[in-house]
């Protein structure tokens, strides 16, 4: 039987998640960061150290960056994720610049946070394999790509997490409501990206204020997480072990990890102890 037919729940057996992503550490993401807090919803926010502080030189919108001093208070109750030093294009810069941009990136907003950083946002979106490679190195557990699905998908490869879409999708509320009111047979993963500045440059903050408030009164059985607690948990998932006839599960994680059998039961397998699944049909 090994690794049995049972289905991954989310923590509290939820079936579903719902994740945000912004880039670049603009000073609106103090109104963006409001907003998230107020309706009770988890965002990554993708950083680069080496830009923190630039002030907009004038043009039609404010792409100014927060200071350093401001990163740990203001993204407490989000997570900060690795956006490259200097957002370079990281595919075509040449493996020893590019292993600075996103080493040095990292070892810097570690030193302002205070923790280890897991995930990492593709300036402009681009990659390469080489650039996979050296993100794995650097301790990066997944990195966020620009690519659309408009699916609900758990992520293949999470060096390549595709999020659902970008904040100005047309589609956005319509998937939202997709997302609320689907059957959940199988987790499912609500992904949506942008940048807070975009918010000025298209005088269109109502958008996400609605967006994520319809997301808080729908918020039953949708787990609100960063993109990394929701990577921990895959991750933690993958390293249960199982005996043969799939009676015993052991979770040697400091994760509790929640299962749906393939008998309709709920089982709860606790962090770091084993536990034999009572099998009985419905
Ligand atoms: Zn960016």
């Amino acid at each position: 039987m090994g690794k049995r037919f049972d289905i991954l729940m989310f923590p509290d057996f939820k079936a579903k998640a719902f994740t945000l992503s912004y880039d670049d550490g603009v000073v609106q993401d103090k109104r963006l960061v409001k907003i998230f807090d107020e309706a009770g919803v988890k965002c990554t926010f993708n950083l680069g150290y080496g830009v923190l502080g630039y002030k907009s030189q004038g043009g039609p919108f404010d792409i100014s960056k927060v200071e350093k001093e401001e990163v740990a208070e203001l993204y407490k109750n989000h997570e900060v994720g690795g956006h490259g030093l200097y957002h370079s294009v990281l595919d075509t810069l040449g493996e020893p610049y590019a292993m600075y941009e996103i080493v040095e990136d990292k070892a810097q907003l570690e030193k302002l946070c205070g923790k280890p950083l897991r995930m990492f946002a593709y300036p402009f979106g681009l990659f390469s394999d080489e650039v996979k490679r050296i993100l794995r190195s650097a301790g990066y557990k997944g990195a966020r790509t620009v690519r659309s699905t408009y699916g609900f998908d758990l992520p293949k490869d999470p060096y390549e997490l595709d999020p659902t879409c970008h904040h100005n999708d047309e589609r956005l509320m319509e998937l939202a409501e997709q997302f609320v009111k689907s059957p959940s047979f199988k987790p499912q993963l609500f992904y949506v990206w942008g940048h807070a500045y975009e918010f000025d440059k298209d005088d269109n903050w109502d958008r996400i204020e609605k967006f994520v408030a319809y997301m808080a009164e729908n918020k039953e059985g949708i787990w609100f997480a960063t993109n990394g607690q929701i990577l921990a948990y895959l991750e933690a998932y993958k390293m249960l072990e199982y005996s043969v006839d799939g009676s015993l599960i052991y979770n040697p994680t400091a994760t509790d990890i929640y299962l749906l059998t393939a008998f309709g039961n709920r089982e709860l397998l606790k962090a770091g102890t084993l536990t034999r699944i009572k099998e009985t049909p419905l």
